[in-house]
């Protein structure tokens, strides 16, 4: 069941660009919603940090601890979602994931080193919205009854390969090539319920003229067809095609384009951090999520 959300700042990312975000906006008494996709911020990493002010060393992971404590902390609202789509050329902008349509009055993009095009399977791109999905919840129902493919192997990827079987899909799983001895349980409980698995297989391109027909994978160089109606990749959400399909500029690195204001090229929406290929450290992803949120307040003010 979808649930609509209403909030003054959506913030995309919950890294420290996403959460000093958050904390300045919820800090000025407006609502500051955090989204914190499936792929962790870098921070989560466990380095060591030496070039952060304030501390000689700290572990990233409890720096990160401390940001997200601090924006709870202030009132900032987190949910574990990716953005799945989103319209920010409208007033107000809307945001979907997989259980909420969210509607803000100011949107900070804050989703960390960009997703690049060339990490992409080939054909995801063309097929998005036609056939690629990444979330069961919300396309799994058009599928019913027919053949489709899951890609990933995560416990997240477990229970949406389990929601699409049990909405009546017939999906089978592809796992990729690495299966790390953590993931075992994982496969067993997908056995266990009869879903068919194709184990150390990579998914290595995705078909179709106007929509998805079939797949291409491969196992020790054999490689095989497979039709289908639809592919649901669990995995991160490719960011640079998300933000070409909402109409924000990005450079030749797929960066977004910012100014030194953190106004991206539509209203009312801005970026920080690693996203915007600045410094690429977490001082300037903080200072940046500072400028951005000051800057969102202001654009709520006019
Ligand atoms: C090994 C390593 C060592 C490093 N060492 C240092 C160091 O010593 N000093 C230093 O300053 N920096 C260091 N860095 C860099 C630092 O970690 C990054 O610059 C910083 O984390 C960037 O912050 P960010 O908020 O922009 O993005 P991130 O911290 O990457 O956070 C991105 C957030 O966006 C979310 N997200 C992405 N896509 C979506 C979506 N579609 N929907 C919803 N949420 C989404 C993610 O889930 C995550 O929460 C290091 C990085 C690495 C990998």
């Amino acid at each position: 069941m979808i649930k609509n959300l209403k909030t003054d700042v959506l913030i995309i990312g919950a890294g420290p660009a996403g959460l000093t975000a958050a904390l300045y906006v919820a800090r000025a008494g407006k609502k500051a919603l955090v989204l914190d996709g499936r792929n962790p911020s870098r921070m989560a990493l466990g380095y060591e940090i030496e070039n952060y002010p304030g501390f000689l060393s700290i572990n990233s992971q409890e720096l990160l601890n401390k940001f997200l404590e601090q924006a709870s902390h202030h009132g900032a609202e987190i949910l574990k979602e990716d953005a799945l789509a989103l319209a920010l050329e409208s007033q107000p902008k809307y945001v979907t994931t997989k259980s909420a349509f969210i509607e803000a009055q100011a949107v900070i993009v804050a989703t960390g080193k960009p997703f690049s095009k060339e990490r992409m399977i080939p054909g995801e791109e063309e097929l998005t919205g036609r056939g690629v999905s990444y979330c069961a919840t919300c396309d799994g129902p058009l599928y019913r009854g027919r053949d489709i493919l899951a890609y990933g192997l995560s416990e997240e990827t477990t229970e949406e390969v389990l929601e699409l079987d049990q909405m009546g899909c017939k999906v089978r799983l592809v796992t990729g090539r690495k299966i790390k001895p953590e993931y075992e349980p994982e496969l067993e409980r997908l056995k266990q319920k009869g879903i068919p698995l194709l184990l150390n297989y990579e998914l290595k391109e995705i078909k179709g003229e106007k929509r998805v027909e079939k797949v291409v994978v491969e196992k020790d160089g054999q490689v095989e067809e497979i039709a289908v109606s639809a592919v649901f990749i669990f995995r991160e959400i490719p960011s640079t095609a998300l933000f070409t399909k909402a109409g924000l500029q990005l450079d030749q690195r797929q960066c977004l384009v910012v100014d030194r204001y953190q106004r991206t090229s539509l209203e009312g929406v801005f970026a920080a951090g690693d996203v915007t290929c600045g410094s690429m450290q977490v001082a300037s992803a903080v200072g940046e999520g500072c400028v951005a949120a000051m800057q969102a307040l202001a654009y709520l003010r006019k």
